[in-house]
This record gives structure tokens, C-alpha cells and sequence, in this order.
């Protein structure tokens, strides 16, 4: 019997070494172990021995259910360290897949121009105000010296909502907000970006764009400080070999007025296609603040004077970027905006 037990103590180790999975280690645990089992079968066969050799059978059969009892433990843990491999092989990432591309965004070239600008202005102490977009009859056009009845109107085809509210034309009606918050402060020294509208559709205007307004005023402002400025911003924006020209013209919130033009940035003055053989790109329109206009707004033109100029965003980042066609900055076609 003891030989027997030996021979049942051989087999399941010898079975539990070659068990693949858990299912075949248990099935070796019944077969063994089981009610059934040939262990079990074996212990049964007990009653039948002597009471000398009894102790000792049972001393062995205890020995045996331990030792196979221990076998099944160890080879369990092995079965399911294996099995957690293998799901972790299977789990894996496979990080030799080309990855989806991130695609960024840029900043359109306008916001790229008027930041710009703004930068421009800032490095000479003017500082940004802004103001509503839909303004008051009188501060879009009376307080700007133009009256009711002034034929200066026409030339702004305006958006009118009723007949004192509108959208404004232009961004000259911050210098009125600005003084009037100023006054009698000194000095006044801002540039105003915003949008801007006007009754226009066509390749050269848009019934919305953009515009920035400058305003300086304080004791003994000359013509020379609004040439100085310009010429300054003219050689920061479109290089140092650029050279300014003013002309004399008519705003009725300036007095006197000139329009400002700089050299060709693509000819370089020599003449061709884009400024139209003349050397020369209108780009802002400028002049001293009119007396009436510093009136109006609670200054003493007789103690100050200021100067103002205003640019069209669009004006600048077209020769800037030599773009033909002022709608494409509005299309939103990414083919085209992608390359600013
Ligand atoms: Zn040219």
C-alpha cells in the first residue's frame, strides 16, 4: 500500500510539471484529490489493514496529499504568472503606427499686422483705446466737425440703424471718447484699432474692415512730431530704406491735412505695376487736430494743439504681404491664409 501511494505521489507530480492552464491543473486536483480521486480511493482501502500498520500508512497517505497539495500551489502560480504575460503581450500598444498629425493654428495676417502696428506705436509711448463699433451721430460725424448738412458725409456711405445711431465709419470717434475722458489731462497719446463699416464691396473694399486711428495732443505739438512719428512707423513697418511723402488734402477733423505715401515697397521708387509707375503707395491720411474738433471735446486750442492720422489694416497688409485682391483676406481659405 505504501509502494502505492508512492507510485499516486510520482503520477501528479509528474502530471501537475506538464499541466498547460488552469483547466488541466484542476482537473489533476480532482483526479487526484477528488472524492473519487485515486488518493481518496487509496485511504479508503484503510479499514482493511492491521492496527501495526495503520499509523504508519496514514503518516505516508499525509505526506502525500501535502506534497501534492504543495506541487498544485506552485505550479498554479506559475500558470498564472504565465497567463498575465501573455495578456500584457497581447494588450500592448503598438507604438510603430504613424501618429496623426497635430496641425496648429496661426494668427491671420491681419491680426499679425495689426498687432504690429500696435507694437510699433507702443515702442513710442502711445498707448491702445478702443470704442463701440455702433456709435452716435454726433460722435462719427459732429464732433469731428461734421455737421448735419456737411458734403464730407457722402464720402462715408455709412450703415445707418436709425437716423442718430449708426456703425461707424471710421475709428476717429475714439479720439472724441479719449479727449473727452482726458480733458483738461495732458497729454493724449493713444492709437485706436478696431473694425470699421462702410456701404463698399469690391476688390479693393469690403463693407467691414479694419482701420487704426492715432491721436497726439499736448503744448506745442508741431506738424514736424506728426512727420517725425510717421516716418518712424514707415521705416519700422516696411524697412529702414523707406522713404515718406505728404501731400496736402482735406479731412474735415484736420487742419491742415496730407495724405501720406512711402516709396514703393516693390520697386523701391523706381515705378512699376503696383504703384502704378509713380514711385510712390498712399497708405494713411493724416494732419493737426482741427481747433474746432478740440473745442468741441472741452480743449483750449489756443493752449494745445495734437495731430491725428489714420491707417486701413487691409491697405497695409496687402502691400506688406503683396496681396492683390482685398476679399481673400476675408474668404477664409486655409490654402491661402497658410502661407502667412
Ligand atoms: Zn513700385
Amino acid at each position: 500500500m505504501e509502494r502505492k501511494l508512492r507510485e499516486i505521489a510520482e503520477e501528479a507530480a509528474a502530471a501537475v510539471q506538464s499541466a498547460e492552464n488552469l483547466g488541466q491543473l484542476n482537473d489533476i486536483r480532482v483526479r487526484v484529490l477528488g472524492k473519487k480521486g485515486s488518493l481518496t480511493q487509496v485511504l479508503r482501502g484503510m479499514g482493511s489493514l492491521s492496527a501495526d500498520e495503520r499509523p504508519k500508512i496514514g503518516q505516508v497517505a499525509n505526506e502525500v496529499r501535502e506534497q501534492i497539495e504543495v506541487e498544485l500551489g506552485n505550479r498554479l502560480n506559475k500558470l498564472k504568472a504565465i497567463e498575465k504575460q501573455i495578456k500584457i503581450k497581447a494588450e500592448k500598444i503598438d507604438i510603430t503606427l504613424p501618429g496623426r498629425p497635430v496641425i496648429l493654428g496661426k494668427k491671420h495676417p491681419l491680426t499679425t499686422v495689426t498687432e504690429e502696428i500696435q507694437n510699433i506705436f507702443l515702442g513710442m509711448g502711445f498707448t491702445i483705446a478702443e470704442g463701440p463699433e455702433i456709435e452716435h451721430d454726433y460722435y462719427n460725424f459732429e464732433a469731428l466737425n461734421l455737421p448735419k448738412d456737411h458734403p464730407a458725409r457722402d464720402m462715408q456711405d455709412t450703415f445707418f440703424i436709425t437716423d442718430e445711431v449708426l456703425l461707424r465709419t471710421h475709428t476717429s470717434p475714439v479720439q472724441v471718447h479719449t479727449m473727452e475722458k482726458t480733458v483738461p489731462g495732458l497729454p493724449v497719446k493713444i492709437i485706436a484699432p478696431g473694425k470699421v463699416y462702410r456701404r463698399d464691396d469690391d476688390a479693393t473694399h469690403s463693407p467691414m474692415f479694419h482701420q487704426i486711428e492715432g491721436l497726439a495732443i499736448d503744448k506745442k505739438i508741431t506738424f514736424s512730431d506728426l512727420k517725425g512719428v510717421l516716418q518712424v512707423f514707415a521705416e519700422e513697418m516696411f524697412g529702414y530704406q523707406t522713404k515718406t511723402r505728404f501731400r496736402p488734402s482735406y479731412f474735415p477733423f484736420t487742419e491742415p491735412s496730407a495724405e501720406v505715401d512711402i516709396s514703393c515697397v516693390m520697386c523701391g521708387g523706381k515705378g512699376c505695376r503696383v504703384c502704378s509707375h509713380t514711385g510712390w503707395l498712399e497708405v494713411l491720411g493724416s494732419g493737426m487736430v482741427h481747433p474746432r474738433v478740440l473745442e468741441m471735446s472741452g480743449y483750449d486750442s489756443e493752449e494745445v494743439t495734437g495731430f491725428a492720422f489714420g491707417m486701413g489694416v487691409e491697405r497695409i497688409a496687402m502691400l506688406k504681404y503683396g496681396i492683390d485682391d482685398l476679399r481673400l483676406l476675408f474668404d477664409n481659405d486655409l490654402r491661402f491664409l497658410g502661407q502667412f
